[in-house]
């Protein structure tokens, strides 16, 4: 077997994915159609043009657009289907989706019918494709954090299959620290605690998320280079850094893969993980990112394979379920590494 052959077989995780950013090209142009909008998108040779980034807050712009083409909470169950079809292809059995319900609830679509779809989609693929799915909420810093509260209310935990808060969106203007109510709350209802930080702003930004919405791991985490001690603490805390290369290559936060710190994020010992992020607008998925740290970040294939396990570990599974899948993933790696082949 190759290399990038081995690696593609790797069982993975995906902690960090947004379901709007999963729509396939196709599928943006069936949602373009029935949203019955005059668009300049009619073609897939169109959509690959609009999805190209000057920088981060460009792609915000576009990610916008997007979202506003969903204009029927059911389409959301294939937009789900197809996400997890995609991410199973690339032999992931476990993703933490997130999805930023605010963006469509303020343009009139109902919260319990979104989930509804989304969650018809998830067992679907689970039937399908046997991948499991979870669900962060992303509650949008754009919109502040009496808005997050209000959605939080509504979020029923297991009962929707949701796990964890998130706050996307954008970075700059839009700090952590007044998230901290929010983030308690959420905590005391059960959920999880993840941020976006130091994806568009700096160590502050991270710092922020950390000493203020006790996050247990952090979206993207980039900046996090510019400052030892926060490495460090993000070490010795056991706080999770979701690395998104290509996506931080295609905004611009980074020139390059090769410039990315998950690197030197993995060798500090901290427990990273490497996702996708927003798949389709960055042309990208699971077998990408792990060969992209391969080629140019020099990951062995035991390495990315530590990576697994590390999304694994730090996911928001039950205890029992985290161990099972830990189990699998390792006697299948084993069954893989035994055969004859040329491991670097
Ligand atoms: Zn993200």
């Amino acid at each position: 077997m190759e290399t990038s052959e081995l690696i593609q077989a790797l069982p993975k995780a995906e902690q960090h994915i947004h379901i709007v950013g999963a729509t396939r090209p196709e599928t943006l142009l069936w949602l373009v159609e029935e949203s019955g909008e005059n668009t300049p998108y009619r073609t897939l040779g169109d959509v690959k043009e609009f999805f190209q980034y000057s920088d981060f807050t460009h792609f915000i712009s576009v990610y916008s657009t997007v979202s506003k083409f969903i204009t029927d909470e059911s389409q959301f169950e294939r937009i789900t289907y197809e996400m997890l079809e995609d991410d199973a292809r690339c032999n992931v059995r476990h993703v933490e989706a997130s999805f930023s319900a605010p963006d469509h609830i303020r343009r009139g679509l109902d919260y319990g019918l979104m989930l509804d779809a989304i969650n018809r989609g998830i067992r679907r693929a689970r039937r399908d494709f046997g991948i499991g799915c979870q669900l962060r909420i992303d509650l949008v810093r754009n919109y502040g954090p009496e808005e997050g509260m209000e959605i939080l209310g509504w979020i029923e935990g297991k009962g929707d299959n949701v796990v964890s808060v998130d706050i996307g969106g954008s970075e700059e203007g839009f700090p952590p620290e007044p998230y901290e109510p929010v983030y308690k709350r959420a905590k005391e209802k059960g959920l999880h605690l993840v941020a976006h930080a130091g994806e568009a702003s700096g160590p502050e930004s991270v710092w922020g998320a950390v000493r203020y919405l006790d996050v247990e791991r952090i979206g993207h985490g980039t900046s996090a280079i510019r400052d030892p001690k926060l490495m460090d603490h993000l070490r010795d805390k056991e706080i999770t850094v979701e690395a998104c290369p290509v996506s931080n290559v295609r905004t611009n936060v980074v020139p390059s893969v090769r410039d990315h710190p998950i690197r030197t994020f993995y060798d500090h010992g901290i427990s990273v993980t490497v996702n996708s992020d927003d798949p389709s607008m960055f042309g990208t998925d699971m077998n990408n990112e792990y060969i992209q740290l391969h080629e140019q970040l020099g990951f062995t294939v035991s390495e990315l394979f530590q990576i697994s396990l590390n999304a694994v570990d730090s996911s928001f599974l039950p205890e029992k379920e985290k161990n099972d899948l830990r189990k699998t993933f390792i006697s299948e790696y084993d069954d893989m590494v035994d055969q004859p082949l040329t491991l670097k």
